[in-house]
């Protein structure tokens, strides 16, 4: 069967990686989550003391580029693929309040784009993948065959992240994830490099009031139609 290319854009938490996984997993594609990717580079950034009192030291971050190995290793137990830098698995610690404070600064930065952009289209040189992220389906695979745009409110989005936070036992408040939730809608939605848009030709999925079995069935649906044309 041919092996196509699966693009899911998408807001902050709204479930998109879950959506993607399951599918990733119900047809044996390769899974690749672009965010990680910027989340592992605020992780280096903010260990490094490359960003201080929220400030970023781009000319160090630029330099220091090349010493951020990034790679996925598939985890059998939680049935997704975990994060590492430098052989080192992360995939904690770049989902905490803190890195999702700085990422999309970092996310912003040409240089840094420049960097994810060239190692995500390598990953997917030979089809069969599906990745999510903010610009899949508009700059790192323009050609998928099939593109989704997900949304949901914010306050919806907000209440997913807490509940996953709390569920991992970080202490949160809503207060702050809506804040969190907000301000990186604002600055992916208008950043001057590759923002966060729906393509064109993208189906827009709004997820607000459905259950993730629900989203699971509506994109094996998409999926199905997608590989039949
Ligand atoms: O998907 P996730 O919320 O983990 O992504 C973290 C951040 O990384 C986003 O808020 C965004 O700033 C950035 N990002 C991006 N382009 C992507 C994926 C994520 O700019 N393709």
């Amino acid at each position: 069967m041919k092996k196509i290319t699966i693009a899911v854009d998408g807001f902050s938490s709204c479930g998109k990686s879950t959506m993607a996984k399951d599918l990733a997993k119900e047809i044996g594609y390769v899974y690749v989550d672009s965010g990680a990717m910027y989340r592992t580079v605020a992780l280096y950034a903010l260990e490094q003391g490359i960003i201080k009192e929220g400030k970023i030291d781009e000319d160090r971050l630029k330099q220091e580029m090349g010493n951020i190995n990034i790679s996925f290793h598939f985890n059998p137990q939680r049935g997704r693929p975990d994060t590492y830098l430098n052989g080192q698995c992360v995939e904690d610690r770049i989902r905490t309040l803190e890195v999702s404070n700085h990422v999309s600064p970092i996310a912003a930065l040409g240089f840094v784009r420049e960097e994810m952009v060239r190692q995500q289209q390598r990953m997917g040189e030979e089809g069969g993948i599906i990745m999510d992220g903010r610009d899949i389906g508009t700059t790192v695979f323009p050609n998928a065959e099939l593109k989704i745009f997900v949304t949901a409110s914010a306050e919806i989005r907000a209440q997913r992240r807490y509940d996953e936070l709390t569920a991992k036992g970080e202490s949160c408040n809503m207060a702050d994830i809506l804040r969190n939730v907000e301000e990186r809608d604002y600055i992916d939605t208008h950043r001057e490099i590759s923002p966060l848009c729906q393509a064109a030709d993208a189906l827009v999925l709004d997820n607000s009031h459905m259950t993730i079995e629900e989203q699971k069935q509506w994109l094996i649906r998409a999926y199905q139609h997608a590989i039949e044309k």
